[in-house]
C-alpha cells in the first residue's frame, strides 16, 4: 500500500518524496522540537506552488491529510496518516521598499526577511527566534518584539497565495475571500496550504537593544525594576524579564556555563540615548554581570535572547498573566526558585497595540492581558522529560490565580487545543469556516480548530 502511494506521489510532484523504509525518511520526519514524535505517512519537500497543489489534490483523493511544516518549531504529535509538506525550498523574498510591503514564500525564515527589509531601513514583526518561519509564526498570530508598537504580526498580512482544500490556487485578500483572509490571520494552518504571504513592513531605521544579566539572587530586585520600567514604557519599547538556567554543557560558553541568572532583554525602536534613559532604573540594580545593549541593525533583533537555533527536544508552557503586582511577582519568583530543570522562565511585557482590536483584524484578535509568561525546559532523556513536565505543572499551578487560562496560539504546547487560544465566538467562526472550506479535513494544523 505504502509503496503504491509512493510511486503515485513521486509521479505527481517534482520535489523529493520520502516514505517509511527510505533511508532519509527517519531524519526528514523529525521536527525542530525533537521531543515530538511525528508518525507521518510521507514527507514531501515541495519545489514550488504547483507541487503544493499536486500534493493537496493527491491527498484528497487518497483520503490522507496534509500537514505543512517548514521547521517543526510548533511540532505536533497528532500527524498520523498525513503527508508532511516541507516548504523550505520556497525561499523567495521580495521587498518593495516604496510600498513598504514584502512578499515572502512559505519557507522563508525570519532572519532572511529581516536582512532583506533591513537594507531599506524597514522591518517586519519578528518574535524572539530568527529561525522560525515567517509563515508558520504569522498564521498563528505572531507575538513580536515590535508588537506593542504595531500589534500582532497576522494583522500585517495584506494577501496570501494558497492552495485550497480542492487543490485550487487562490490569492486570498480581504476583498477576494473575506472568510479565509480572516481565518488565516491567526487561526493557524488549518484552512489552506499557504505558498506565499504579502506583509506590511514598518520603518526601523534605528534600533537599540540587548541583554542585561545579573546573578539569580537579584531576581526580586530586577523584577521590581522591570515592573517600574514597563509601567512607564512607550509603545516603541519592549522589555522582557527572564530567569535563566544555563546547563553545564560544553557548548555553553564560560562564564555562563552552569550559571543561573536573571536577564532583562530589550528592544527599542529609536535612538540609543533615549533607549538608555528609559532603562535607567534597571541600571540602578547592582551586580550586573553582562550587558550587551547597543545600537543594532534591525536584523539583529533575533540575536537578543540568544535562543538556540539548532534542533532541541523541549517542553514548554505559556500563560497570560492578569497583571504583575507584588503578589504575582512574589509568587512567580518563589515558584521558579533556581530555575532547574527548566532553562528559561520569561515574562514579556505586552500591552500597547497588542491590546487594541485592530481595524479589520484577523482571527488572532488582540491580547488584553498585560504580560505573557513563557517557560521552556530541555528534555534530552525520559527522566528529564518527567522532571520538566512536573515543574511546568507545578509553576503553572502556583500561577493559576494570576492567569486567565487563555494563551496566544503560538504559545500553545504540542498537546494544547486551538480552543485555548480563542474566545468562544472566534472559535465558532473558525470551526464554521473549517467545515465549509475543508469538509474532508485535508489540512492538519498543529492545533486543529475542531480538535
Ligand atoms: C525558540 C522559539 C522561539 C519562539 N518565539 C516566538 C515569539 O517570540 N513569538 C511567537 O509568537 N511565537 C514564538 N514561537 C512560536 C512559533 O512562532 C511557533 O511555534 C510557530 O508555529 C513556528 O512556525 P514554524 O513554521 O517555524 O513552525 P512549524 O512547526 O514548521 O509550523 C507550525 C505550524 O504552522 C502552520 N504552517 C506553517 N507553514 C504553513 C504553510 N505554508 N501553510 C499552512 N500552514 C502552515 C502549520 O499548521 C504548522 O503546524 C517560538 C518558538 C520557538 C521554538
Amino acid at each position: 500500500m505504502t509503496a503504491t502511494i509512493g510511486a503515485d506521489l513521486r509521479r505527481t510532484v517534482r520535489g523529493q518524496v520520502l516514505l517509511p523504509g527510505d533511508e532519509a525518511f527517519e531524519t526528514a520526519r523529525l521536527p525542530w522540537n525533537r521531543a515530538v514524535d511525528q508518525r507521518v505517512r510521507a514527507v514531501v519537500e515541495i519545489e514550488d506552488a504547483a507541487d503544493a497543489a499536486a500534493v493537496v489534490r493527491y491527498a484528497k483523493l487518497a483520503g490522507l491529510g496534509v500537514a505543512a511544516q517548514p521547521s517543526g518549531h510548533g511540532a505536533s504529535p497528532h500527524l498520523d496518516g498525513t503527508i508532511l509538506v516541507r516548504t523550505r525550498r520556497l525561499r523567495g523574498t521580495d521587498v518593495q521598499a516604496g510600498e513598504r510591503v514584502a512578499r515572502v514564500e512559505a519557507g522563508v525564515r525570519w532572519e532572511e526577511l529581516l536582512v532583506a527589509a533591513g537594507k531599506h531601513g524597514l522591518t517586519g514583526l519578528p518574535g524572539s527566534s530568527p529561525v522560525v518561519s515567517v509563515t508558520g509564526y504569522t498564521l498563528g498570530g505572531g507575538v513580536s518584539w515590535f508588537g506593542r508598537r504595531y500589534g500582532l504580526a497576522a494583522n500585517d498580512v495584506r494577501a496570501l497565495e494558497v492552495i485550497d482544500a480542492d487543490g485550487v490556487t487562490l490569492r486570498v485578500t480581504a476583498e477576494a475571500d473575506p472568510d479565509l483572509f480572516w481565518a488565516l490571520r491567526g487561526g493557524g494552518g488549518d484552512f489552506a496550504l499557504v505558498t506565499a504571504l504579502e506583509l506590511d513592513l514598518h520603518p526601523a531605521p534605528l534600533l537599540y537593544g540587548g541583554r542585561m544579566l545579573w546573578p539569580v539572587d537579584r531576581a526580586a530586585e530586577v523584577m521590581d525594576a522591570f515592573r517600574e520600567v514597563t509601567a512607564a514604557a512607550p509603545e516603541e519599547l519592549a522589555v522582557w524579564f527572564t530567569m535563566l538556567g544555563f546547563p553545564p554543557l560544553p557548548e555553553v560558553p564560560e562564564p555562563l556555563r552552569g550559571l543561573t541568572a536573571v536577564a532583562v532583554d530589550t528592544a527599542f525602536l529609536g535612538v540609543e540615548e533615549e533607549g538608555r534613559a528609559l532603562l535607567r532604573r534597571l541600571e540602578a540594580v547592582p551586580g550586573v554581570i553582562g550587558d550587551t545593549r547597543a545600537a543594532l541593525p534591525p536584523e539583529a533583533v533575533g540575536d537578543i535572547c540568544a535562543e538556540p537555533t539548532e534542533p532541541l527536544p523541549a517542553l514548554s508552557r505559556g500563560e497570560l498573566l492578569t497583571g504583575l503586582d507584588d503578589a504575582v511577582a512574589g509568587d512567580l519568583i518563589a515558584a521558579v526558585g533556581d530555575v532547574a530543570p527548566l532553562v528559561s522562565v520569561q515574562v514579556r511585557h505586552l500591552g500597547g497595540a497588542l491590546s487594541r482590536p485592530a481595524e479589520s483584524g484577523g482571527a488572532c484578535g488582540h491580547i488584553a492581558e498585560p504580560y505573557l509568561l513563557g517557560m521552556v525546559g530541555p528534555i534530552p532523556t525520559p527522566e528529564s522529560a518527567r522532571a520538566v513536565a512536573a515543574r511546568l505543572t507545578e509553576i503553572g499551578r502556583a500561577m493559576t490565580p494570576h492567569t486567565t487560562g487563555r494563551k496566544p496560539f503560538t504559545f500553545l504546547d504540542e498537546e494544547e487545543q486551538a480552543a485555548s487560544a480563542f474566545p468562544a465566538e472566534v472559535l465558532a467562526r473558525l470551526r464554521d469556516i473549517k467545515r465549509r472550506r475543508d469538509p474532508a479535513g485535508v489540512f492538519r494544523s498543529n492545533h486543529p480548530v475542531l480538535g
